[in-house]
């Protein structure tokens, strides 16, 4: 059924349903942990926290840790954690899964590293290099990350993706420095000027797979970040997906079948070929190369790419969540329209994507929900009932 066919017009005025429940599909608040103990005041009923580097992963282990009540089974925690390495950071991952005698041990291999990941090299900017921390293994991380999904057993992958526009922060000057911002957690730009330096593409995609296969050893849900990199990513996808598509049957396969098998029904009516892939609840906590559900997150590209993302072949469920601030703000109106409408009922999520829990977020949320709803022409109750389904079929299947 569809919401858009049977459901009256939207009324803006309604009051905003936050008893169905709301959920935020990514948020970073511990990018701001004064703010954290506002969580539990807050409207919104989960938020779905990502992790992005190295200062932050125990941060997010914290926050769930400290608001869930421990040994309730609830699925709607206050937090959802979610462990990964996000594209941003991903130079000061040494990747010893190609290289198994790579090292991270002397200031040599560490300037090896940086130029090799690095684009342009900056073989002739020592001063950037010493700023940047010293490497981590790609083998230690996804280590660390398996033990945080195993301690967390409903927790998801990310935030992971791949950014071809991003260039890494320069060396702090004097100035930045004072300026500097004593409640956000360390680690990120924080204001700072851009370098001239991007993380070569082969080596995002490398911390990608690797952690994407993680999310299919332990089956879990991806949140997925993509800046100009959709292409780039869904071929990553589909390399994963490689002998595991759903297959379908042509009707002269089926005709053939039929004829097989005595032609016991003669059911011809159908134009839509038929599943004869296994099904989806025996294949469930099996580990497989990709994850079982991903989110593309702050969805920016155009509808086209979607029809790809979709395809019923694609043994991954993919997902797509919006926010307020990425996608009503900056983006072209009509270009956030087109994608939204495009879309299935069943495959949206909303997300605040903000770096501060409490009301700016809860405020942020309510906002894109109702946009969302208006797009769609779904009544508010039924949309936000909608979209609290979405999040809940995306996390838990
Ligand atoms: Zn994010």
């Amino acid at each position: 059924m569809s919401l858009s066919q049977t459901q009256p017009q939207p009324q803006p005025q309604d009051v905003f349903p936050w008893e169905l429940g709301i959920y935020d599909a990514h948020c970073h608040p511990t990018d701001t942990m004064a703010s954290v103990a506002q969580i539990p005041s807050m409207k919104a009923t989960t938020l779905t926290i990502m992790a992005t580097r190295a200062q932050d992963q125990e941060l997010v282990a914290e926050t769930a840790q400290s608001l869930n009540i421990t040994g309730e089974s609830t699925r709607s925690p206050r937090v959802l954690p979610s462990f990964g390495w996000h594209p941003w950071f991903s130079h000061q991952i040494i990747n010893d899964t190609t290289t198994p005698t790579a090292t991270t041990s002397t200031p040599q291999s560490k300037e090896n590293h940086y130029i090799n990941v690095l684009t342009p090299s900056p073989a002739s900017d020592l001063d950037f290099i010493s700023q940047l921390p010293s490497p981590k293994l790609l083998s230690a991380l996804l280590n660390e990350t398996r033990e945080r999904l195993r301690q967390f057993p409903s927790s998801l992958v990310g935030e992971v993706g791949l950014d071809k526009a991003f260039r890494l922060p320069g060396v702090w000057t004097a100035e930045e420095i004072s300026s500097r911002d004593e409640d956000l957690t360390p680690g990120s730009r924080e204001g700072r000027k851009l370098s001239p330096y991007k993380v070569k593409m082969d080596h995002q995609r490398a911390v990608l797979k690797a952690q994407l296969q993680l999310a299919g050893e332990m089956q879990r849900p991806v949140s997925v970040h993509s800046v100009q990199a959709h292409g780039v990513v869904f071929d990553l996808f589909k390399e994963l997906w490689n002998g595991h598509e759903k297959v379908f049957l042509s009707r002269r396969q089926k005709e053939k079948l039929k004829d097989a098998e005595g032609a016991l029904s003669d059911d011809e009516n159908d134009d839509e070929d038929e599943q004869r892939g296994p099904s989806k609840t025996s294949e469930m906590k099996q580990p497989l190369p990709f994850p079982p559900r991903i989110c593309m997150h702050s969805y920016s590209g155009p509808v086209e790419p979607i029809r790809q993302f979709l395809h019923p072949s694609n043994p991954s469920d993919v997902y797509f969540s919006f926010s307020a601030v990425i996608n009503f703000s900056g983006a072209p109106a009509k270009k956030i329209s087109d994608v939204i409408k495009a879309l299935p009922d069943d495959r949206i999520l909303i997300e605040s994507d903000l770096h501060i829990a409490g009301t700016p977020m809860d405020d942020l949320l309510e906002d894109v929900a109702r946009q969302i709803c208006q797009l769609r022409g779904w009544d508010l109750r039924a949309g936000v009932k909608q979209l609290a389904d979405n999040w809940n079929r995306f996390v838990y299947g």
